[in-house]
């Protein structure tokens, strides 16, 4: 069994009662058979990630509420035994909390007293790690007729009895392992069927989802989101159509992505289920789709028939992406009315920056508006439902920048719908990245990461190159690119959105201390929002903030000692109100800890934390007492320039996602902290997987020896920057590289 109190480390590449039980069905889900999807489970439940099957995030309780936020205090908190980022919502049903953690374990807790009833355990294959994009998260877990449902990091899909935690069944849900399949996402509830995702399109992998039956575990339907040749066979008769808007010669052999990592939500009385579909890998349309097309169904929002997995209907946000644009973010259902007229929408904020309202049954458009700065596209033609490309968004030649990045205008943290304010509160990203095209030509790489396309976004004003410090600064400057553009400075937003107004009705900065540094991106969490006029969302800070939900007034802001990025959630038990949220630093550029931050200040310890109101302050773990920032590199420069410009572009391409290298601490290390013994170690551990336990697989076929030594050479050389700039010693050659010839391999021997 895995010991999981090793999970500390390193992961990999690149940018979760009684026999009443069986009386108790998730009724809500179903008979929740008002058009109103988003109406609430009527008691204080909460059966899944978003509360209900509209994915509203919104709870109907208010004890808690506005006027007595600010006596809410600790109740108590469960240890996850992990430092992994915690991504997922818990659930709780008749008295029972069951949450979801990193590598997809289950956690059933007394709600009551957070004392444990049983626990599982996955037994992922660590190697798996290899493979994992942006963390090893678990984005959720979902509660259907005395079953837990939890997807495994490997792919699996488990159900548990929700009494036991005993294993009902699994099933593999991966087509091919050789490619680079994961899942970190949620599963989700469609009436008897459980619907399950994968992640994996900046490696290799074609997108698909499955949904099974929940009794059984036997498969219902699978329906692939991109075609794998415009000749056929398709796996499913939609691909026809979509095959149209390819070129015969696309990459097919690179899986084209079309990943549904995230977002899905199930309208009952319609029986559609709703996905949101990921970018295509490569991203330049010219290497992907040389002659162009739109690229069904990549980028895309789907309805499918419950019953059967055929499409009802499609609408693409971004044709022809390639910003990474992924439309995968959490889409809430609710009625609004529009024009006059009462509409059942779809709401979405994916990351091209456009916030959209469909008629969920038809899948016409409603509205698209912008809800951070976008320069790709001027606006969304209404008629024809496409946006609009400026020429901006277009880095074939030289580098530019374009609004949003390709971390988003928003990203996986939940967004919330409020029904008595009719406010979407969306933990928004003001951000560009600059892109370019790398020299060399794309090669293929199989299980490997395969963009295509560079980018950078502009931290502390300034873009990384990959080049050394003579190239880069030939390279335009971020006050060039920027020049006509938006403000380059990266800011995080929790912005309260009017969906039928299209505009901001009041937003809080969330950047705290990171306005235009790397930790603004990830420093607003998932928000949660109740019928007690109340918005919760969490910050990498530890603190949890209670905002107004009409207007935006700050009522309580609670030292949780840990950083926060999944949202909370809320129940009532015994009469009494409480809110409940995990608690982690990690995924997709979160890894590393700044100062400021919680996990740089008490380490990383994933935890479940419960509120209620007088419950006093939260106990804070012990601070931890940082070392000097930056010791003495292991080793002197070596490598020639070449080398080492050689092993930052491989370091972008396979480490940089994780090891992000601008922080003191993290969960994924600074590799310029790297000690004498690891440099040792230093091909043992990327070729040999000797700590692949820790979340650090290997990465032998995608990297040669003389590669990984490359690599070695480029992080000594930012060690020893950093180093020297601390010192104050910049303009010493004391430890300047040796010259062009010398021995790539250096002095390692
Ligand atoms: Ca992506």
């Amino acid at each position: 069994m895995r010991n999981t109190s090793l999970i500390v480390g390193t992961v990999v590449v690149i940018a979760a009662v009684a026999a009443i039980f069986a009386l108790r069905e998730p009724a809500l889900l179903k008979a929740e058979a008002s058009s109103q999807v988003a109406a609430a489970a009527g008691n204080g439940d909460w059966l899944i990630g978003g509360h209900d099957a509209g994915q509203t995030y919104s709870s109907p309780l208010k004890q808690i509420n506005a006027g007595n936020v600010g006596q809410l205090g600790f109740a108590w908190n469960y240890d996850l035994d992990t430092k992994h980022g915690q991504s997922s919502t818990p659930v709780v049903v008749d008295g029972v909390m069951y949450l979801s953690a990193p590598w997809g374990f289950v956690h059933a807790l007394d709600a009551r007293s957070g004392k444990k009833l049983w626990s599982f355990d996955p037994k992922v294959n660590d190697a798996i790690t290899s493979k994992v994009c942006c963390g090893i998260t678990n984005r959720g877990l979902s509660f259907h007729k005395g079953r837990i449902f939890v997807a495994s990091l490997d792919g699996r899909l488990i159900a548990l009895d929700a009494k036991t935690g005993q294993k009902a069944w699994e099933v593999d849900t991966i087509i091919d392992h050789e490619r680079g399949y994961t899942v970190t996402g949620s599963t989700y509830i469609a009436g008897d069927l459980v619907v399950i995702g994968n992640s994996g399109a900046e490696l290799d992998a074609r997108g698909y989802v499955t949904a099974y039956d929940t009794q059984s575990g036997e498969q219902r339907w699978r329906f692939f989101t991109v075609p794998k040749s415009t000749t056929g066979p398709f796996e499913n008769p939609e691909l026809e159509m979509a095959a149209k808007t390819w070129d015969p010669n696309s990459f097919w052999e690179v899986g084209l992505g079309g990943t549904v990592w995230d977002g899905m939500a199930y309208d009952p009385q319609l029986d559609l289920v709703y996905i949101g579909v990921g970018n295509s890998a490569l991203y330049p349309r010219e290497l992907r789709s040389p002659s162009g097309g739109d690229n069904l169904f990549v980028s895309s929002i789907l309805a499918l028939h419950a019953g059967t997995g055929r499409l009802a209907w499609h609408y693409q946000t971004t044709p022809g992406d390639q910003w990474d644009y992924t439309a995968t973010q959490k889409m809430i259902l609710a009625d609004l009315e529009i024009g006059g007229r009462q509409r059942q929408v779809l709401m979405q904020a994916p990351k091209n920056g456009f916030f959209y309202v469909l008629d969920r049954a038809t899948g016409e458009l409603l509205s698209a508006e912008p809800y951070v700065p976008v320069t790709w596209a001027s606006h969304v033609d209404k008629k024809t439902g496409r946006p609009v490309e400026t020429g901006q968004g277009n880095y074939s030649g030289k580098p530019v920048l374009i609004f949003p990045s390709p971390a988003g205008g928003h990203n996986w943290h939940p967004m919330a719908f409020n029904p008595q304010t009719r406010l979407v509160y969306i933990p928004a990203l003001e951000m560009g990245a600059v892109w370019w095209m790398p020299k060399e030509p794309y090669k293929y790489q199989k299980g490997g990461i395969n963009i295509g396309a560079l980018y950078s976004f502009p931290i502390d004003g300034a873009i990384d190159w990959g080049l050394d410090a003579e190239a880069s600064a030939k390279m335009p400057t971020v006050a060039e690119l920027a020049k006509g553009q938006p403000d380059p400075t990266i800011r995080g937003y929790l912005r309260a959105w009017d969906p039928v107004a299209n505009k901001v009705a009041w937003q809080v900065e969330t950047s705290d201390q990171w306005a235009g540094k790397m930790n603004a991106i990830w420093n607003g969490g998932g928000v949660m929002t109740t019928a007690g006029d109340l918005v919760f969302q969490g910050r990498s800070t530890g603190y949890l903030y209670a905002y107004r939900a009409s207007t935006g007034e700050q009522l309580a802001a609670i030292n949780l000692g840990v950083s926060i990025m999944a949202a909370p959630m809320t129940y009532e038990l015994d009469g009494e109100q409480y809110v409940a949220l995990l608690a982690g630093f990690g995924g997709a550029l979160g890894g590393t800890h700044p100062e400021g931050t919680a996990a740089y200040r008490y380490g990383n310890a994933g935890k479940l934390i419960v509120l209620r109101l007088g419950g006093g302050a939260v106990p804070l773990p012990a601070e931890i007492q940082h070392a000097k920032k930056f010791a003495t590199p292991p080793a002197p420069r070596h490598g020639s320039p070449e080398t080492i410009t050689r092993g930052t572009d491989l370091f972008k391409r396979h480490c940089q996602h994780c090891h992000n290298n601008s922080a003191a601490t993290g969960t994924v290390p600074d590799l310029r902290r790297i000690n004498a013994q690891t440099y040792g170690e230093f091909e043992d551990i990327v070729l040999g997987g000797i700590r692949a336990s820790r979340g650090m697989g290997s990465f032998k076929g995608l990297l040669t020896p003389q590669d990984v030594e490359a690599i070695r050479a480029s992080i000594i050389n930012d060690a020893w920057q950093a180093y020297d700039s601390e010192q104050g010693a910049t303009g010493s050659d004391a430890h300047a590289p040796p010259p062009p010839d010398s021995n790539a391999t250096g002095d390692r021997k």
